[in-house]
């Protein structure tokens, strides 16, 4: 016998019909012997029906009054969901968060967990009683209902299957497992068997809507199997669990983040703090900056590019105008018709030419790379809007991801097999109990002290360039670490930077010599000992504010940073290997600190 959390969200519980399906989902489960814990989302467009009922009444409701609104949405659908298992002939017994002791911080529309306590629902389970919680709502230390915010029902799915200890924590929804890509954009896109639990955080943060953020920070951090699958079938779905599907691949999946915008900060003084009085200015407004890009400055002057969602480019806008004067910097400029693609995969942190792959895929496909950044297992690219179906269609094409790879285990055996790695489950659970439980946790900060970085600037801004570059530097055998392109807003100029291990560095700036055939007025510099800085941990996503911390407390060490890069799971940045110790340790100060 086992416990299983089944998640049925709001379009798997918008009607009568529809609620008594999932019942009798349960009501098989129950039947084969398992212990049943029922997650619902509220019916339908529930939620979004109450948010504009709130607003027609007011511009601006207080916080704890709209979770006191649309918890109900929720509540109504456990009190549904109790009848159909009853009508069913089987005992359900419904429970709000409060009811069940789910406690959370008092931030209210986006609260976070800190405890759950268990000794209810167990009981109710022993007693033979399907327990059906309602998702998405806690209370905190003063009774005032919260809500975790949109799409919050999977947060807590995936949080009752952890203090409960679950086999499994089932994701039933519209779609029936995640895929190699949106396959509304790709037709030829594939469901995959299993996807790391870093791949999907890398995944839904680019656009994949498959499911919450948290939940999946959530999963990662206490070994939770989520399986996700449509609620119209009894098809296998996806297993989203520690590793990924296959060793073999480089790259898992693919997406594209249309609507994105380009900004670029003319001109910026090269010296410490500059980066943070920048960003911190815009992390002000709320607003999500992505593939930051500073490259090493010439004349004492850099440019900073990154990324913004394209309607939050006003916003944008509005905090660089004060910014610039701040810093002293020389102006800034945008590019509004720009989209994202982005390859991930866990194996190309060990695999050498994944990136020159997809850019000989991409200068193949005729598509004009404007920026480029890399992490440990992401590979982003900035293109125009009109190439971007074609460079997705590229990239899934250059790593096949349309087909399966071989040696894939079935689903059904990881099922049960992976809370295995979750060890002793009562450790965990009380262990659980004593800790806030979406706490960011930070668990390394480390320095690679042995790098090296060689600079091409001058580069024309046009297809087939990056792949050239890195073309010569795999087939110098060398393994090339972070990649950024930036784009220089003057004459159609990028400057390239990368960085390789020390003891290579004669190669890789050979290879980039090499380019001088091809390319007139090419300025190739090297830094000849760099260091590498890491932070890494779990919740860097929604506990946004990492990378700016990073960058204050090297701005207040006077440490300057040459080059940024950012994912889910890390923030990296690269100094002047003189500074490499020094710099470790204010960063572990700074983050041992919290
Ligand atoms: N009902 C909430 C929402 O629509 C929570 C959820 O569905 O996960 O955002
Ligand atoms: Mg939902």
């Amino acid at each position: 016998m086992a416990l299983i959390v089944q998640k049925f969200g709001g379009t798997s519980v918008a009607t009568s019909e529809k609620i008594l399906a999932a019942a009798r989902k349960a009501i098989r489960a129950h039947r084969d012997g398992d212990q049943v814990v029922m997650v619902v989302s509220a019916m339908g467009k529930q939620t979004d029906m109450l948010v504009d009922l709130a607003k027609q009444i007011s511009d601006c409701p207080p916080a704890r009054e709209m979770d006191m609104l649309l918890s109900t949405g929720e509540q109504v659908s456990v009190a549904l969901m109790a009848m159909a298992i009853d009508s069913l002939g089987f005992s359900g017994v419904s429970l709000t968060g409060a009811q069940i002791g789910i406690m959370t911080d008092s931030i209210h529309t986006k609260a976070r967990i800190k405890s759950i306590s268990t000794d209810r629902m167990q009981k109710l389970l022993d007693d033979g009683n399907i327990v059906i919680a309602a998702g998405f709502q806690g209370i905190d230390e003063d009774f005032n209902i919260t809500t975790l915010g949109r799409g919050g029902s999977d947060t807590t799915a995936v949080a009752l299957a952890a203090v409960l200890g679950a086999a499994t924590c089932e994701i039933h929804t519209d779609v029936d497992g995640v895929y190699t890509t949106d396959p509304r954009v790709l037709p030829e896109a594939r469901r995959v068997h299993r996807i790391s639990y870093d791949e999907m955080l890398e995944l839904a943060s680019l656009g994949a809507g498959v499911m919450h953020n948290r939940s999946i920070e959530f999963a990662k951090k206490y070994g939770v199997a989520i399986h996700v699958r449509s609620s119209l079938s009894d098809a296998d779905g996806t297993m989203i669990v520690t590793d990924p599907e296959s060793d073999q691949q480089a790259v898992c999946g693919a997406a594209v983040t249309k609507n994105e915008a380009r900004v670029t900060v003319i001109g910026v003084p090269d010296i410490p703090g500059t980066s943070w009085e920048i960003f911190s200015r815009i992390a002000e407004r709320n607003v999500t900056v992505d593939m930051i890009v500073q490259n090493v400055g010439a004349g004492g002057k850099a440019n900073i590019s990154f990324t913004v969602p394209l309607e939050e480019l006003d916003e944008t806008k509005s905090a660089l105008r004060q910014a610039v004067d701040e810093v002293g910097a020389d102006s800034f400029t945008c590019d509004d018709q720009v989209s994202k693609v982005s390859a991930v995969g866990l194996g190309m942190a060990a695999q050498t030419g994944v990136a020159d792959r997809m850019f000989a895929a991409l200068s193949e496909a005729g598509v004009n790379i404007h920026m480029i950044t890399t992490s440990e297992i992401k590979i982003s690219v900035l293109v125009h809007r009109d190439q971007a179906q074609a460079a997705l269609r590229a990239v899934h094409h250059v790593f096949a991801l349309h087909e399966q790879p071989a040696g894939v285990e079935s689903i059904r055996s990881l099922e049960r097999g992976e809370n295995a790695v979750r060890g002793d489950v009562a450790a965990i659970v009380a262990d659980l109990q004593g800790a806030d439980m979406e706490e960011l946790v930070i668990n390394d900060v480390s320095l690679d002290g042995d790098q090296a970085r060689v600079t091409i600037a001058g580069v024309p801004d046009q297809p087939g360039v990056a792949a050239q570059v890195f073309q010569q530097v795999a087939a110098a055998g060398v393994f090339v670490d972070m990649i950024v392109q930036s784009f220089d807003g003057v004459d159609g100029l990028a400057t390239l930077s990368f960085t390789v291990p020390r003891s290579n560095l004669d190669e890789a700036t050979a290879a980039a010599e090499g380019l001088r055939q091809q390319f007139d007025g090419l300025h190739i510099t090297r830094g000849a000992h760099v260091a590498k800085l890491s932070v890494s941990g779990i919740g860097l996503r929604s506990h946004t504010g990492v990378a700016i911390r990073m960058f204050r407390t090297l701005s207040d060490a006077g440490v300057n940073v040459a080059m940024i890069n950012t994912s889910e799971v890390r923030v990296n940045v690269v100094v002047a290997g003189a500074e490499g110790d020094r710099a470790l340790g204010c960063l572990q100060a700074a983050f041992d600190a919290q």
